[in-house]
């Protein structure tokens, strides 16, 4: 069968981003903080039930906020799954600390919380849970261990947008967290963005402060001082009003983008269960009391072995299947800054076993019913009968 390119993942569009942009063009107005920024901001503070949200330029500029908020400072240890992205780690990095990599579990991919404790020592600063796929870490424990060390949590939700554990929104559960709006994820601000939330009270007027390059600027505008000046350390952490807009329109339709994903992810999951059952592969893991937001497909091979032979035979029928994260701890630099604690029983294992399949807002019906038809001719083909 002929079929066009069927791409990993791409960018979602609803359709209004032009006009939106063309209005902030319009408008006058388009570096940080402006109309759009405003709409975005009120937009998440009702639909996250936060204390405090500020638009940035990506998830990774939210993370290195964090570092600094939580005053960083050299020889301060921070603990993070290594099966992650670079900037999870970078962020703290940049302010001095060492990284502490603890295993992840297998069935969800996200750091063991039964392995924290054991990770921590007197120079513990920080937790990093980042919830993998869009599927929630047990904060709960998460959140005691964390209380009882006096440690700060900062929740990496770069791909847990519309995700909720327990009922309640990921990003919004530790000290701080942050979201990703790069173009991979599900909702964009058209190509990069992000979003930082603080939830603990003491973080609003310097998380400001920091974002506005270490001045009151914020306060200045509010009319709450009559000139503004340098107050604190601080960076440019501001997107543009044109991002803003960009990302306006999707979280308008942030409901309907959130079902088509989910709809697409059940279809891979009930298409592939009997070849789960007769364990040619294994599928992701939604524990119970937790929403997820359609964020990846992945399946799980024997081996990396397979995995190789499979995408090869995907992108010979012009499929993109894709695998990501090596390891941090096993990089030239994560094993720099970091350490692993402990033995890595399941983050390399697990992580070469996986791969993603296509999976994107604007991906029409007949495409993913042909990936589902390549991906189970080439499985049934694997079965043992
Ligand atoms: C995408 C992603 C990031 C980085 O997001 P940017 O907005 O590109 O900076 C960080 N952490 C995780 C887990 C991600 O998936």
């Amino acid at each position: 069968m002929k079929n066009q390119q069927i791409p990993f993942s791409k960018p979602t569009v609803t359709g209004k981003e032009q006009q939106y942009i063309e209005e902030a063009i319009k408008s006058g107005y388009l570096s940080g903080d402006g109309p759009f920024t405003k709409k975005c901001h009120q937009w998440f503070e009702e639909h996250l039930r936060c204390e405090k949200v500020l638009l940035t330029p990506s998830c990774t500029a939210a993370l290195e906020m964090a570092a600094i908020l939580i005053d960083i400072q050299p020889g301060d240890e921070v603990i993070m799954p290594s099966y992650t992205f670079v900037s999870t780690a970078n962020a703290f990095v940049l302010r001095g600390a060492k990284i502490v990599f603890v295993d992840i579990r297998p069935d969800t991919m996200n750091i063991d919380e039964n392995l924290i404790e054991e990770a921590i020592t007197s120079k513990t600063k920080a937790i990093v849970p980042v919830h993998y796929a869009g599927v929630a870490c047990e904060m709960d424990t998460i959140m005691e261990i964390a209380l009882r060390y006096e440690l700060y949590v900062i929740e990496d939700a770069a791909q847990g947008m519309m995700s909720t554990y327990k009922g309640r929104p990921l990003g919004t559960i530790g000290h701080l967290g942050a979201f990703s709006f790069h173009e991979t994820k599900n909702y964009t601000s058209g190509g990069e963005g992000g979003l930082f939330i603080i939830n603990d009270k003491q973080f609003i007027k310097k998380s400001e402060i920091i974002r506005e390059k270490g001045t009151n600027r914020s306060q200045f505008i509010e009319g709450i001082v009559d000139k503004y000046t340098w107050v604190d350390i601080g960076s440019s952490y501001l997107p543009s009003e044109i991002q803003a807009a960009y990302l306006y329109t999707q979280l308008e339709n942030a409901e309907k983008i959130n079902k088509k994903r989910l709809e697409l992810w059940n279809k891979y999951y009930s298409e592939l269960l009997e070849l789960s059952k007769l364990g040619v592969i294994e599928l992701p893991t939604i524990p119970a009391e937790y929403t997820h937001n359609g964020h990846m497909f992945y399946i799980k091979l024997e081996d990396v072995d397979a995995r190789s032979k499979f995408i090869k035979y995907m992108r010979n029928n012009k499929v993109s299947a894709a695998f990501h994260y090596i390891p941090l701890h096993s990089s030239i630099a994560g094993s720099e800054f970091g350490m692993f604690n402990n033995d890595d029983v399941f983050t390399s294992k697990e992580s070469q076993r996986l791969v993603r399949l296509p999976l994107y807002y604007n991906m029409s019906n007949s495409d993913s019913c042909l990936v589902i038809q390549i991906v189970v001719d080439y499985l049934n083909s694997k079965v043992n009968r």
